[in-house]
């Protein structure tokens, strides 16, 4: 059975790059009918976030990537906070103590820093083994860090991801298990746990690849088969050339989605950051993404985050949505304006939008003329490039013709573009005249969705009475 984790650190915000660990390891589990697992990893307490751990939670459900198990579903291998399982990673670190591979680490932070800066003047690399005591103590009362006694040599693996790995024994140390506070590494801990909760797939950063030979040290002293790891590279700024950060503008994943990115658009466009299916597809459905995800698909080079992408991926999934769908995924998004008007009124209107719309946040701007009637705003006119070249009699002789003809036109949406198309031969206007005029007139809005489907929903009176409105205001 595969079963796959999440093991964040409750130090900030989910961020994007976050969301898409979770959800490699969430497709894989979901794929194979495993289980998918939240750990938090608490051990640095100094950098730990108050209410990050909530924040965690709240948005992986939000996020619909449900977990089987974690600190607050429970489950069978918990308790699924590191702090939480101090015994349990003592218990390992006696196994070591007895089995020789772990000491008492003898020197002070000051001494190892010395060291450390010693290397760093004579150019070489620094590796604490190198100052490992002739005879070791085990006796360990947890006041002094607990040393690995590595066995340095030659690695040979298979990365996920990243592909056949070797390194040689310069890179294996003596690295610290368990810190005289009492709390593990990471190194350690993580080593442990995946080992007691049965993980069979790590899916984590490529920051910990240079560390994977330490890590497999580890777990041949400890007997451990090493599940398969997969290290993921980063998710890279737009330009491309350093890793993403909030200063290029990634936000808090809830941030997306409560600006209406369907959640559907977003997994799509997370699990693409990196990943393709070998072909051409670039719109997924979940269902799709856990059919087809695999990880020797993910790419070895960091991906650009790019947040017109985003939006076009999601344009892509509203546009697939049916408008019942559509219109309870909308509820919240809604002006007030619309209150007054009826579910049936805010389905048409939502139908003429639909072609458009890259998330539902936009849904206010985009439909507020059909609930209330906007000023007239005369800039629309005066900035508007085939418009401004006219005289403002030639405006109000074409409006009126146009006024005209749609009084004596049957109100229906092809009806109106029949219309729409005679008055076009009867002025001998361009579309780009005659049809920005009465959008304009009808809408006070820089941008309308299509002409005759809008009037139709506005209704025959009231698209009237705006032309009228235009009219007397050219007139004045
Ligand atoms: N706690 C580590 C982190 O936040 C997790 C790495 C892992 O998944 O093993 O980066």
């Amino acid at each position: 059975m595969i079963r796959t984790r999440f093991a964040p650190s409750p130090t900030g915000y989910m961020h994007v790059g976050g969301v898409r660990t979770a959800l490699f390891a969430w497709l894989l589990a979901r794929q194979g009918n495993g289980h998918f697992i939240l750990r938090l990893e608490d051990t640095d307490q100094a950098r730990e976030v108050a209410g990050a751990d909530e924040h965690l939670m709240r948005s992986l459900k939000e996020l619909g990537l449900t977990y089987d198990e974690g600190p607050d579903v429970g489950g069978d291998y918990g308790p699924y906070r590191q702090s939480e399982r101090l015994d349990i990673y003592k218990k390992w670190a006696l196994k070591l103590l007895e089995s020789g591979r772990a000491y008492v680490d003898p020197y002070t932070t000051e001494e190892v820093q010395a060291f450390r800066e010693q290397a760093q003047a004579e150019k070489r690399a620094f590796l604490y083994r190198h100052h490992r005591p002739e005879t070791l103590s085990t006796d360990w009362d947890g006041s002094k860090p607990l040393r690995f006694k590595s066995d340095p040599k030659e690695y040979r693996w298979t990365d996920a991801v990243m592909g056949d790995r070797q390194t040689g024994p310069e890179v294996i140390d003596d690295f610290i298990l368990i810190k005289s506070d009492g709390f593990p590494t990471y190194n350690f801990a993580h080593i442990v746990d995946d080992a007691e909760m049965q993980i069979t797939h790590i899916i984590r950063g490529q920051e910990f690849l240079a560390s994977t030979p330490n890590y497999l040290n580890l777990y041949e002293a400890l007997e451990i088969t090493p599940p398969v790891i997969a290290s993921v590279p980063p998710i890279m700024n737009e330009a491309g050339n350093k890793k993403l950060s909030k200063r290029d503008g990634a936000k808090d994943t809830l941030e997306y989605i409560h600006e209406g990115i369907p959640l559907p658009a977003f997994l799509n466009f997370i699990a693409t950051l990196g990943w393709n299916d070998g072909t051409e597809q670039e719109i997924f459905s979940v269902d799709e993404l856990i059919a087809k995800f695999s990880l020797d698909r993910v790419q070895s080079s960091g991906a650009r985050f790019d947040e017109r992408r985003m939006q076009w991926i999601s344009g892509a999934h509203i546009r697939e949505m049916d408008i019942e769908s559509l219109y309870n995924a909308t509820s919240r998004y809604w002006p007030e304006e619309s209150d007054a008007y009826d579910d049936d009124y805010k389905k048409s209107v939502l139908g003429l939008i639909q072609e458009r719309l890259k998330k539902y946040s936009e849904i206010p701007e985009l439909t507020r003329f059909f609930f209330i009637d906007l000023q007239i705003n005369h800039e629309l006119i005066s900035s508007h490039k085939q418009l401004k070249k006219l005289e403002t009699t030639e405006l109000i002789d074409i409006l009126t013709q146009a006024k005209t003809a749609l009084e004596n036109c049957e109100w229906s949406t092809e009806k109106i573009q029949d219309c729409l198309n005679e008055l076009l031969e009867s002025t001998g206007q361009k579309p780009a005249v005659l049809f920005s005029l009465i959008r304009i007139a009808t809408t006070q809005s820089p941008a309308s969705p299509e002409l005759a489907g809008s009037l139709a929903v506005l209704r025959k009176d009231r698209s009237l009475s705006r032309i009228s409105t235009q009219l007397e205001a050219l007139s004045q």
